[in-house]
C-alpha cells in the first residue's frame, strides 16, 4: 500500500514517524512522498500545546474528508484516549506513542476503527531506521519522570525508561555501518540516562575511561564507533551538567560543542512552581561550567512566557537571563494550560496580547543577541556537514557547524557539488541571526 506519515512537534516524534515508516517499509508498503498519491496516511501528533494538538487532528480530520485511509499516532491520541473518535468519528485508527511498532500489523488486519494505548511493539519500533542519509535520531530515553508543572509529556508518554547501553551501542553500529556519520541521542532528558533503571548491566565490562556516569559513559562507547564522526544529544538539564559530562566533552572531538538546556525562565519563584529543580543561580553556573570547555560552545534553550502568575519583574528576570547566559539559538513558547497538569489549576492569568508582546521581545533579543555571537565567528573555520542546496537560494549550499548552526556558501562552479554527508571547510565571511555565510576553503 502506498502511504504517507506526517509529522507534527518534536525531534522525538520525527524519530517515531521514522520507525513507523521503517517497519512499513519492511511490511511491503510503498512510501510516498505526495500526498496525492497516498492510499493511507498518518499523522503523527503533538499534544505539548492546545494549538500544536488542534493542528495534527485537524490535519486528520481533513484527509478523512478527502476520503484517505487515515490513522493517528503520538500524544494527542494518548490524551485523548477514546475521545479520538469523537473528536474524528470516521478515524481509522488510533495509536499512542509508546504503540507505533504495531501499525504495520493494524494495517494488515484491516479491522477498523482501532485504538492502541499500551506499549506493545515498543522495542521493535525503537530499533528500526529507513535506510539512507547521513544523519539518524537515537532514542535512548523514553518517557519522563519530572512532572514539570506545565507539561503533559509525562501523562502521555509514560515514565522514564533508560535503553540497555548494549542496545544502543549495536543499533549506532548498524547505522554507521549504513554510511551514518551522525547521531543525535533522544530523550526528555538525557543526562538522566540509567537513573529510574541501569542502561549499564553488570557483566558489561567498565569504562576504559574510567567514567562511572550512564550517559558520558555512552558518549564514551559511540565515540569508539569507527564513521561516526558527530555525536548530538537533546535534552539536557542543568544537573547533569557535571565534570564528568565536561570531561567527555573534552576527551571526545566527536561529542558537538552544543547543548540544548532548556531554561523555561529566569525568576526563581516561577522556576519553584514550575518544579524545574534548580534556581538561576544554579543554571548559570551550569552553564559557565560548560562554557568553560569552550567559550564558542553553543548553547541552545527553551522558554515560556506567559505562566499562570508570570509578573512583569519575573518576565524581565527572564530576559536578563538569556542575556547573561548568551544563548545561542532559543525557543520561545506561549504557555498553554494542559488538563490534568498541576499549573492548569492555576488561573491562566496572563492574556493572551501580553503573551504575544513577551513572546516578540524574547524574539528580538535573540535575534540581536544570535548576530553578536555569530559575529564573533566571522573569520574562523568552520568544519560543515553537507546537507545540500539551501532551502532558500539553490545555487548555494547548507550544512550545519558542530554547534548546530547552519552555515550556507555559494557552491564552487565547475566542481562536482559535495554529497550530503561530507564534511568540509568553510570561512565565515558573514553573520546573519540565525546563518552563517561562508566561503569554502
Ligand atoms: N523534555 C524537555 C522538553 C520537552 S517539551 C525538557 O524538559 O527539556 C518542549 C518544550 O515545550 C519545553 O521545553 C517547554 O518550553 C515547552 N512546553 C512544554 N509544556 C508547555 C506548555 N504547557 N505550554 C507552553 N510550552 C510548553
Ligand atoms: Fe516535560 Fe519537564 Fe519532562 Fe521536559 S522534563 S518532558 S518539560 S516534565
Amino acid at each position: 500500500m502506498k502511504f504517507l506519515v506526517h509529522t507534527y512537534g518534536c525531534q522525538m516524534n520525527v524519530r517515531d514517524s521514522e520507525a513507523v515508516e521503517a517497519l512499513m517499509i519492511a511490511a511491503g508498503h510503498e512510501r510516498v512522498s505526495r500526498e496525492e498519491d497516498a492510499e493511507l496516511v498518518i499523522v503523527n501528533s503533538c499534544t505539548v500545546r492546545q494549538k500544536a494538538e488542534e493542528k495534527a487532528v485537524g490535519k486528520a480530520g481533513n484527509l478523512i474528508a478527502a476520503g484517505k485511509l487515515t490513522g493517528l499516532m503520538g500524544c494527542a491520541v494518548k490524551r485523548l484516549g477514546a475521545d479520538v473518535f469523537s473528536r474524528l468519528p470516521k478515524l481509522d485508527f488510533a495509536v499512542g506513542p509508546r504503540a507505533a511498532g504495531l501499525i504495520p500489523k493494524i494495517v494488515a488486519d484491516g479491522r477498523f476503527p482501532r485504538l492502541e494505548l499500551g506499549e506493545e511493539g515498543m522495542s521493535e519500533a525503537l530499533s528500526s531506521h529507513v535506510a539512507g542519509g547521513a544523519k539518524a535520531f537515537v532514542t535512548i530515553l523514553v518517557g519522563c519522570d519530572n512532572r514539570c508543572s506545565y507539561c503533559i509529556v509525562p501523562d502521555v508518554r509514560g515514565h522514564e525508561y533508560s535503553r540497555p547501553a548494549r542496545e544502543v551501542v549495536a543499533e549506532v553500529r548498524a547505522l554507521a555501518a549504513r554510511g551514518v556519520k551522525e547521531v543525535c541521542l533522544l530523550g526528555q532528558s538525557v543526562l538522566r540516562y540509567g537513573v529510574a533503571n541501569a542502561a549499564w548491566g553488570a557483566s558489561d565490562a567498565p569504562s576504559p575511561g574510567g567514567y562511572s556516569e550512564a550517559f558520558p559513559r555512552l558518549l564514551e562507547a559511540i565515540a569508539g564507533i569507527g564513521g561516526i564522526r558527530r555525536i548530538r544529544f537533546t535534552s539536557a538539564h542543568p544537573r547533569g551538567c557535571t565534570e564528568e559530562l565536561a570531561r567527555a566533552f573534552r576527551e571526545f572531538p566527536q561529542v558537538c560543542r552544543h547543548i540544548h538546556l532548556p531554561v523555561q525562565s529566569g525568576s526563581d519563584r516561577i522556576l519553584a512552581d514550575m518544579g524545574r529543580r534548580y534556581t538561576r543561580a544554579e543554571y548559570l553556573a551550569a552553564v559557565a561550567r560548560m562554557r568553560a570547555l569552550d567559550p564558542a560552545l553553543s548553547v541552545t534553550t527553551d522558554v515560556i512566557v506567559g505562566y499562570p502568575g508570570e509578573t512583569e519583574e519575573d518576565f524581565e528576570a527572564t530576559r536578563s537571563l538569556m542575556d547573561e547566559a548568551g544563548f545561542d539559538n532559543s525557543f520561545i513558547f506561549k504557555y498553554s494550560p494542559r488538563p490534568g497538569t498541576r499549573s492548569a489549576a492555576k488561573p491562566d492569568d496572563v492574556p493572551p496580547e501580553e503573551k504575544e508582546r513577551r513572546n516578540q521581545v524574547l524574539l528580538a533579543d535573540q535575534e540581536r543577541r544570535g548576530l553578536e555571537r555569530n559575529r564573533r565567528l566571522v573569520g574562523t573555520v568552520a568544519e560543515v556537514m553537507v546537507e545540500g542546496p539551501s532551502k532558500r537560494n539553490a545555487s548555494r549550499l547548507s550544512g550545519r557547524d558542530g554547534g548546530n548552526r547552519i552555515v550556507v556558501w555559494e557552491a564552487p562552479e565547475g566542481e562536482p557539488a559535495p554529497r550530503e554527508g561530507a564534511f568540509v571547510n568553510v570561512r565565515i565571511a558573514d553573520a546573519h541571526p540565525q546563518t552563517l555565510i561562508g566561503e569554502v576553503q
